[in-house]
């Protein structure tokens, strides 16, 4: 059962979307829990966890949650309600694997649709560990983004490295928005 605190200013819905194995729920238990679970097991439908954003004592208080899916592309076209209330995105590829880039776009039309256009979006490049496997360069990560004028950053759910940083863009983004 996941303890719901009622003290908070702000609930910031974050879904993690991209292909499957891409590590989508290796960065929120490294975010949520700061581990790197290798029994983490697949994502059965949608779950979320959640976890104060770290802020200074007097401002705001905002409740972070991170939403999972598991499911190739057309499953969440069928579960809108996963998009409900979002805030913000990450949608995630891995920087081996050439086709979860190239579904970014397919990936970014989903959000973009379902999705409140106010949404917040970052482009993220997980498995950045794996330097000698690397097939997509940050070069055309960081093209696809400009184009559709959105932020990108490379992580590694492995090593925590910018985890934090990637979820802190998207709730830095809202809080300029909503301020
Ligand atoms: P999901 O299907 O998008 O939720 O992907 P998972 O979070 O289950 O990750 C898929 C697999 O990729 C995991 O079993 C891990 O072995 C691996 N993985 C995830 N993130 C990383 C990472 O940053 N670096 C490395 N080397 N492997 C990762
Ligand atoms: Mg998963």
């Amino acid at each position: 059962m996941i303890d719901f605190p009622q003290d908070y200013d702000y609930l910031f819905k974050i879904v993690l979307v991209g292909d499957p194995k891409v590590g989508k729920s290796y960065i929120l238990s490294q975010y949520i829990r700061e581990d790197f679970d290798l029994e983490n097991k697949d994502t059965i439908g949608v779950e979320f966890d959640q976890k104060f954003y770290p802020t200074m004592p007097g401002q705001d208080k905002i409740l972070v949650q991170l939403w999972d899916s598991a499911g190739k592309y057309g499953f969440l076209q069928k579960l809108p309600s996963y998009f409900r209330a979002s805030t913000g995105a990450l949608l995630i590829f891995d920087v081996t694997k050439k086709d979860s880039f190239l579904n970014c776009e397919k990936w970014y039309n989903t959000i973009t649709s379902l999705a409140d256009p106010h949404i917040q979006i970052v482009l993220v490049g997980n498995k950045t560990d794996l330097s000698n496997l690397r097939i997509v360069s940050r070069q055309e990560a960081e093209d696809f983004a400009k184009q559709r004028n959105i932020k990108y950053i490379e992580v590694s759910a492995l090593t925590g490295n910018n985890i934090d940083e990637a979820v802190g863009i998207v709730v830095e983004d809202t809080m300029r928005l909503i301020r």
